[in-house]
């Protein structure tokens, strides 16, 4: 049975590939008409390692409370790009982009975003993954906007794809919130923003086999299904929870209810329960928006622990890195759904990446939760319009970041010195 839901999931991921286009090389303006063709993230990658002839001559920080940190890279003929330093505790990111992260970028070529990338984590090799992948979000990504700037490109119209709406799924953040609350909520969101898929919150965060509070979980599934009907995905997301029998009692309940997605079933770091426990289950296991290690990842894709990658752009250490998850994924026949929990430029770049790869699942992640922390951060804001966002248009990523958000932040500099 396994084999079969397997087989199945990879007929679904590569049959979203017929939205991609073929890669303008850097400095080309994209060609949206052209027809489909098939062309791996790899070798669409390819047709992008072309060096600019520019060096990278300045980072900024732009911090704002502990929550968010942008980023300006400007190369030496004036042309720059934004990026955002992954959120949360940002402020000690920055810290770390400009002692850990800068000296290995600046003089550095924009073109060769890989090769700084693979430096940024190999020069840290003895203070690995968070705070390094952290920070070097902010550059990676301040490249990408600066090299789709260049081209007057936006950054899935140089990775081959092109900007359009892309359907999301309204994904609640609460455990808090009462089963019969939730539900409603969720109702009265499908009939006002056309979402048709959402994701609910089951067990405790690492919570050793507890729930938020008893029944919770066991009254939550079916109540939401009961109140949205059958046309509508449901996802569910145990963050971390479970022990491999509990999480197969409760993803048993899932599928009873017609859930379709079932993330973090275990301990992520378990990767043998996540295995076991999709090895057990027909509906599809999805994880790793915490794996930041392309190694953990490509163990975690070969041994079949999930069936769904969920890498967080920010987390992982940007674009670049986002991506080869998402090529290895596609490799080996698994769909690509990111993590991407708020409305701070990870939701950006996230759009941006679902537009352009091949396996892209079918529904990207959209808080339905009001924050003000990115509030004024950028604009055009992200609206929901028939269940869909559209990707922002314009070369990079497509947004302008608020002169005014950067007014009021603590700016840091490093400058490159010959
Ligand atoms: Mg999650």
């Amino acid at each position: 049975m396994n084999t079969h839901r397997r087989g199945f999931l990879k007929s679904a991921a590569l049959g979203t590939a017929g939205a991609l286009l073929a890669a303008p090389a850097l400095g080309d303006a994209p060609e949206t008409t052209k027809p489909f063709a098939w062309q791996p993230v790899e070798e669409r990658l390819k047709n992008l390692r072309t060096k600019t002839g520019l060096k990278i001559v300045r980072i900024e920080t732009f911090t704002r409370g502990t929550n968010l940190s942008v980023v300006r890279v400007t190369a030496d003929d004036g042309s720059e790009g934004f990026g955002q330093i992954s959120p949360f505790d940002a402020d000690l990111s920055a810290q770390v982009l400009h002692r850990k992260i800068a000296p290995c970028v600046l003089g550095a070529d924009p073109g060769d975003f890989e090769a700084i990338a693979d430096r940024c984590i190999e020069a840290n090799y003895k203070f690995p993954w968070s705070f390094v992948c952290r920070a070097l979000t902010g550059v990676d990504t301040a490249i990408w906007d600066l090299l789709g700037k260049r081209a007057k490109a936006s950054v899935c119209a140089l990775l081959g794809g092109a900007p359009r709406p892309i359907a999301v799924y309204g994904s609640s953040m609460s455990r808090s919130i009462r089963p019969a609350d939730e539900a409603a909520r969720l109702a009265r969101l499908r009939d006002e923003k056309g979402f048709t898929a959402f994701k609910v919150r089951v067990g405790k965060v690492c919570g050793h086999d507890q729930d938020e509070w008893p029944g919770r979980t066991e009254a939550l599934i079916p109540t939401v299904r009961k109140a949205l009907g059958d046309r509508v995905a449901l996802l569910a997301d145990g963050n971390s929870c479970y022990r491999p029998a509990k999480a197969i009692a409760v993803g048993r309940l899932l599928e009873d209810h017609g859930y379709c997605h079932f993330e973090e079933p275990c301990p992520y770091w378990e990767l043998e329960w996540t295995a076991e426990v999709a090895a057990a289950l027909r509906i599809a296991v999805a994880g790793g928006e915490q794996d930041n290690d392309l190694a953990q990842w490509r163990r975690m894709i070969r041994m079949r622990a999930v069936d769904i990658v969920q890498p967080d752009v920010c987390y992982v250490g940007g674009l670049t890195r986002a991506l080869r998850v998402a090529a290895m994924a596609a490799e080996a026949g698994l769909s690509c759904v990111p993590h991407s929990a708020n409305l701070s430029l990870v939701a950006v770049f996230t759009l941006h990446l679902l537009a352009a790869i091949p396996n892209a699942g079918p529904h990207m992640e959209f808080t339905i939760e009001s924050g003000d922390w990115w509030k004024d951060l950028y604009s055009p804001a992200l609206e929901v319009h028939d269940g869909r966002v559209a990707v922002p248009e314009g070369p990079g990523w497509g947004v302008t970041i608020h002169p005014t958000w950067l007014a009021k932040a603590d700016r840091q500099v490093s400058n490159w010195r010959s």
